[in-house]
């Protein structure tokens, strides 16, 4: 087969050529004298990405998901009420592990296609004036169905309740890519990993912790091993790690966090907005087809599309990947068979993503949807050019 094969699933991501050259390199010796004078400004570098000032930020060598178990096990007790919501197959896993973990989450089941119910949380919140729920949690970009909640609305919640639960925000397909502000959000824990926003492959998890948060880590009673913050701070102060790190995965951190802070996180969230556009411009214009993210909701990362009525979305993708060498992301769950994604975040231009839309067009044509041709793709383009008219004149 001639040319590249193409990914538009919402992680893993395209990872730049510099940031796969940096990992193309021999063993190292992580003991070595001078491999703490590389990791020490890279954990601080990382809190410019994530935003905080006052907090930290933890790499552990997992996935996304073991930065939600070292979130809980480090500052929770077992029977702890933790407020969460659940719209999506993320946010459904992250109450299940909660759940397996021994907390006591009060769960609100909301419509899939919207976000985190604010005002419900206000009134539950609201009620609970013994101060029992010790922790709040939001999946700011909930991956499946594309959607976006507003977390600093939630802050200000808890702020004009004055109450004290640690703020648990799930940012693995939003830090890096959309605006996101722990220390001005107070955001108390924050999860990512690396194979989203951060253009990594899967194998970091990565954890801003703020200063509130690891004063209550010293107290919090949960059962924890390999997830101790203690020991991660006392040998990351130095340089180290309390295990082996993934090293050619941090060599790799090092240029990917340089790539993010050389454009300046603004305009990395700017470069996610106007890219998701274009995908946005292009599913309107699929007759039958629609966006499953309510307006108010729409994401800049991922884009989930329901499929017309009588086209098989498992179809669509798997025409994609086999005739197309396109990989779209499937729809999850209850929309399985109903929905498919396009990943629009990491490392991407307009280009790759005239790309995604044309494959996707040629598959939902090939597998029956009475769309016309090129009517996504001119939509894209439109919106492209648009936008850097827009832009020119601003300038
Ligand atoms: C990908 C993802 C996860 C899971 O992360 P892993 O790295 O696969 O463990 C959790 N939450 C959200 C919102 C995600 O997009």
């Amino acid at each position: 087969m001639h040319g590249y094969a193409h990914l538009f699933v919402p992680g893993p991501t395209n990872v730049p050529e510099p940031v796969r050259q940096a990992m193309n390199l021999p063993m190292e010796d992580m003991r070595a004298p001078d491999f703490g004078g590389f990791v020490k400004p890279l954990l601080d570098d990382l809190k410019q990405v994530f935003r905080t000032r006052t907090g930290r930020v933890f790499v552990f060598p997992s996935s996304g998901t073991g930065a939600w178990e070292a979130a809980f096990t480090n500052t929770l007790n077992e029977g702890d009420r933790v407020l969460m919501s659940r719209f999506g197959q993320f946010s459904t896993l992250w109450v299940e592990m909660a759940e397996r973990l021994g907390l006591r989450p009060e769960v609100l089941d909301v419509e899939w296609g919207k976000g985190v119910p604010v005002t419900e949380y206000a009134r539950i919140l609201g009620a609970d004036r013994s101060h029992e729920i010790k922790a709040v949690c939001v999946t700011q970009n909930e991956t499946a169905t594309g959607v976006t909640s507003d977390v600093k609305a939630v802050r200000e919640v808890l702020d004009a309740l004055g109450h004290p639960a640690l703020l648990f925000v799930d940012g693995v397909s939003s830090i890096a890519s959309i605006a996101f502000e722990m220390e001005d959000w107070g955001v108390d824990l924050a999860v990512a990993g690396s194979q989203k926003g951060f253009m990594l492959p899967a194998g970091l998890g990565l954890l801003g912790v703020s200063a509130k948060a690891l004063e209550v880590s010293q107290a919090a009673g949960m059962r924890r091993a390999y997830f101790e913050f203690s020991d991660m701070i006392r040998l990351n102060d130095t340089g180290y790690f309390p295990y082996t790190p993934a090293t050619q995965l941090l060599r790799g951190l090092r240029v990917s966090v340089d790539l993010l802070l050389k454009e300046g996180m603004e305009n990395v969230w700017a470069r996610q907005h106007h890219l998701a556009g274009g995908v946005r411009a292009a599913v309107r214009a699929w007759s039958g087809c629609g966006i499953v993210a309510a307006p108010e909701f729409l994401s800049d990362t991922v884009t989930t599309i329901r499929v017309p009525e009588g086209v098989d979305a498992v179809a669509v993708i798997r025409t994609a990947y086999d005739r197309y060498r396109t990989s779209l992301g499937a729809g999850l769950a209850q929309l399985s068979g109903k929905a498919f994604r396009i990943g629009h975040l990491g490392s991407l231009n307009e280009v790759m993503l005239i790309g995604a839309v044309g494959a996707a067009e040629l598959a939902l044509l090939d597998t029956g949807a009475r769309i016309e041709a090129g009517s996504g793709l001119a939509a894209a383009i439109t919106h492209y050019r648009n936008a850097k008219t827009a832009q020119q004149k601003a300038a």
